[in-house]
């Protein structure tokens, strides 16, 4: 179908809609069935049983099922079956972790999911896109992502950004007129919107035509990429890490194969003991757990209202060392309300509940309301008021003083309006009375507008603007902004007979000054502790805000934000700055005020090119390029705009600045846990390789057989790591500068720990193993079940150690509930295996006597305590 050909009575009559009551809920519920949800289909999934198989299609686990096969060949059943038993419990355990990150990621998607504006019974509801139908009329604004095919009715001044589709990465204006061609490509289908485009500007009404993968987008066929599942800098530095540990695995079970086979020990054993070996030593498990530990914390994070658009963000969370944060709304809770009205007759402050008195200010209240995108939106709608919120408290505050927003435009027409945008920092609208006299009405910030007026409204004549004036008006915009209020000047002109504008520079011109008004913007009260937190974690908070420089100070001062020795430098003084004095600017900077969101991306790139790691929050459509450019881009959930998210990597459900601290809490938490289970995971492997190969080497029989190894590797590698990825963060960990993002995951010691831990494991093992064959030489199984406790126990006692970056006497150790009770079912498991009669056999041990358990706990517990002991030596040393 041509839908760009058509007119609007066409398109009505095929949609069968009206495009003033829009479709019925009936109507709607029909064409739901009919037509399917309005979503891209994904990917096919990889089906269970298909994930399930592949845990076993690792080279080592292939290998030990065909040395398994040996072993029953020769007649080793019980081994042989144990050893399948226990590679599918492996398999089994990999395949819930798999499946369970699967699950968590998949439920990340819904949470982004956007809404769209459509008329159903004549009233605008919203709804989840997924919902929309064909024919259903719909509103689009600047900012918004398209989620279907549009055919646009009406539109004003609008511009979309279709790269995704055509491409061409240049914003296309848009109309509403009917083309003439069939053949069009899709880039110059001007009167459509297509789904998976970014409106830019302007605000539209349209028709959707094609919706889920009958639209344009759904056509080529791009299947939904998971910009989720992207990988992380730890999860790409991991696979490069898990090719070394596999090589250096392999290299030291060759080595215990070998020498065991040139020391006499049976080939067909080694072998099978060196495959085990390869299998528990090769930490497959890791990129798993460390996929569920991201997911989790994912989840964690969205539960303190942050969610995240791209893995990678929680990682480069922990590394961010400033963040750059919009005022409004963010550190301030965006509820409005005018307290202080000025104008040449003087000022008047609003005590509590009390309304503004009509009489001298009547001009200023009505006129903030005529220029107001709320007001207008009120009226047309009929609903409640909503919209933004300075626009919000200017209607109030004319309310209080009886000003009726009806009235007020049963009276006057609107007839033009140039938005508000943060660039301009005004609006601008062309009103008409019922006599037909036309006028500009400008309200914005009044510094700004002081620049287009020429006179100024005194006792309802236009004065002159002179110098003093100019001066009075400038001290109070100084004295309401030190006293944090927020200010908006109001502004008009009379149009000449027959004098129509089209551009909005014609119109912002010898405009007269009527008034201002103050307004208050009270600070999100949990917003100082955050900053202080920031602060002791070695992160600098910038404020970076369009309003005044003494408004941003003042609110700056309040909140802690802007110490003593802080500068706060204006957009214009940024600008103008050479590129040294910005280096050198950027150190003691904590506010920037009046800045465009141009120069937004210029300070982030500055800040970049100081080694900083940025997180910058943005809302709007110009806030694309700097959230982009920043580490991590922050954008609103309640007040962004569609294109705003999609730029970010984080999105703040509650718009709130805390909600970004805890974020860095929980991503610094993150990074910190996975480290934990590396650490753990790896010091065990050490422990078992070590043994072995210290036993060979020194001639003596095998310390472990190869059930007891495989065994070893499922009860240890398997719930106590995972439990370390769910632990709870330390009581430092905002307490300490952020980690540098090239940082390796060894550092501070870690790799030192592994190794020397690691030894000792392996070091006691061989020990008792020793001692329990020295007393009894006859008694191989029992000096192997020894080995075979304090390894298992050396690992549980250890696991402790690893959630302190200190010492285990640096935390309560009982305080991760997963941890006590995966350790205690372990242990569980390891008193079951040689106790019982049946199990004995299969796991070849024996009952182990009293002095025996004393034996081995006192092992054990070496490798933790020793060090413990060497490292509070220290420290009481450095106190
Ligand atoms: P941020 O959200 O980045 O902290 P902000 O919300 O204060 O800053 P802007 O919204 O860009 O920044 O506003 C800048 C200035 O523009 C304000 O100080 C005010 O004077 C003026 N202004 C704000 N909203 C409007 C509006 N709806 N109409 C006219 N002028 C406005």
């Amino acid at each position: 179908m041509n839908w760009h050909q058509q007119s609007q009575e066409e398109l009505e009559k095929i949609l069968n809609v009206t495009a003033s009551t829009g479709l019925t809920k009936s109507q709607a519920k029909k064409r739901m069935k009919q037509h399917g949800l309005n979503q891209l289909e994904e990917k096919k999934k990889i089906p269970s049983w298909l994930l399930f198989l592949r845990q076993f299609q690792d080279m080592m686990i292939l290998l030990l099922i065909g040395a398994t096969l040996v072993s029953a060949a020769l007649g080793e059943y019980i081994d042989a079956l144990t050893i399948v038993f226990i590679v599918l419990l492996n398999g089994i355990l990999g395949f819930i972790q798999e499946n369970k990150a699967e699950k968590s990621l998949d439920a990340l998607k819904e949470l982004a999911s956007p809404t769209m504006k459509v008329k159903r019974d004549g009233h605008w509801i919203t709804i989840p896109s997924v919902e929309a139908v064909p024919g259903d009329i719909v509103k689009l604004y600047g900012g918004d992502k398209v989620s279907a095919d549009i055919r646009l009715l009406s539109v004003n001044s609008v511009s979309a950004e279709e790269s995704a589709l055509t491409g061409e990465s240049y914003p296309v204006q848009k109309s509403n007129d009917r083309l003439k061609d069939t053949n069009v490509p899709i880039g110059e289908r001007v009167n459509m919107a297509f789904a998976g485009t970014l409106v830019t500007k302007g605000d539209a009404v349209g028709v959707i035509v094609a919706t889920g993968m009958k639209t344009e987008m759904g056509k080529i066929a791009h299947l939904l990429s998971d910009s989720v599942k992207s990988e992380t800098p730890l999860q790409k530095r991991l696979a490069h890490l898990g090719t070394i540990l596999i090589t250096g695995a392999l290299i030291l079970t060759a080595l215990v194969v070998i020498i065991g086979i040139m020391q006499g020990q049976p080939f067909y054993k080694m072998i099978l003991s060196g495959v085990s070996l390869a299998v528990a030593a090769i930490p497959e498990g890791l990129p798993a757990i460390v996929t569920v530990v991201l997911a989790l914390g994912v989840q964690r994070m969205i539960k303190r209202q942050a969610i995240v658009r791209h893995l990678p963000a929680v990682e480069t969370l922990g590394c961010a060392s400033v963040i750059c944060s919009d005022k409004t709304g963010t550190l301030t809770q965006n509820k409005m309300k005018v307290t202080a009205l000025w104008n040449p007759s003087g000022i008047t402050f609003r005590s509590s509940k009390k309304g503004f008195s009509k009489s001298s200010y009547e001009n200023l209240l009505s006129f903030s309301v005529l220029c107001n995108q709320a007001a207008m939106d009120t009226t047309e709608e009929n609903e409640n008021v909503q919209g933004d919120s300075t626009e919000l408290a200017l209607i109030e505050a004319a309310q209080s003083a009886g000003i009726s927003l009806n009235r007020l435009f049963s009276s006057y027409r609107v007839e033009k309006v140039f938005p508000f945008d943060s660039e301009r920092k005004r609006m601008t609208v062309i009103v008409r009375d019922k006599m037909g006299k036309a006028f500009v009405v400008t309200k914005g910030a009044p510094d700004v507008l002081l620049d287009l007026t020429t006179t100024i409204m005194e006792r309802g004549r236009a004065e002159k603007l002179s110098a003093i004036k100019k001066e009075n008006i400038y001290r109070a915009i100084e004295d309401m902004a030190s006293r944090a209020l927020r200010t908006i000047a109001v502004a008009y002109r009379p149009l000449d007979k027959g004098e129509t504008i089209k551009d909005v520079t014609k119109a912002e011109k010898n405009l007269s000054f009527i008034g201002m008004e103050g307004m208050i913007d009270p600070p999100r009260p949990e917003v100082k502790e955050a900053i202080q937190e920031c602060r002791s974690a070695g992160i600098k908070t910038i404020m970076i805000t369009g309003d005044h420089k003494l408004t941003a100070a003042a609110i700056a001062k309040d909140i802690g934000l802007l110490p003593e020795y802080g500068k706060v430098v204006t957009g214009r003084e940024w600008e103008q700055a050479s590129l040294q004095d910005k280096r050198r600017l950027l150190q003691r900077v904590y506010v920037f005020a009046r800045v465009s969101p141009e120069d937004k991306l210029n300070i982030v790139r500055e800040l970049r090119n100081a080694g900083h790691v940025v997180a910058m929050t943005g809302d709007g459509v110009n806030d694309a390029p700097a959230l982009k450019a920043a580490d991590i881009g922050i954008a609103m959930g309640k007040t962004g705009t569609d294109v705003a998210k999609e730029a970010a990597a984080l999105i703040l459900r509650d718009d709130n600045f805390s909600t970004i601290r805890s974020a860095i809490k929980e991503g610094r938490n993150i990074y910190d846990n996975i480290r934990k289970f590396i650490r753990y995971m790896l010091a065990s492997n050490v422990g078992e390789i070590l043994v072995m190969l210290f036993a060979v080497m020194l001639g003596m029989p095998l310390p472990l057989v190869p059930i007891q190894i495989l065994w070893i590797n499922l009860i240890t590698d398997g719930l106590p790591a995972m439990a370390l990825g769910l632990d709870q963060p330390e009581e430092d960990g905002m307490k300490r500068p952020p980690r540098s993002a090239s940082e390796s995951i060894f550092a501070n010691g870690m790799g030192w720990k592994i190794i020397s831990r690691g030894f000792l494991i392996g070091l006691v093992t061989l020990i008792g193993f020793m001692t329990s064959l020295h007393e009894q030489p006859n008694d191989l199984i029992r000096a192997q079940t020894i080995a075979f406790s304090i390894l298992v126990m050396a690992q549980l006692i250890h696991v402790f150690d690893c959630r302190t970056s200190q010492t285990i006497f640096d935390r309560p150790p009982f305080e991760n509930k997963y941890l006590t009770g995966s350790v205690l079912s372990s242990i569980l498991l390891l008193v079951l295996v040689i106790y019982t009669p049946i199990f004995q056999p299969i796991f070849h041990t024996v009952a182990l006597s009293v002095s025996e358990w004393i034996l081995v706990l006192t092992l054990a517990a070496i490798p933790t305590f020793a060090l413990a002991g060497q490292y509070l030596f220290k420290t009481e040393k450095k106190e």
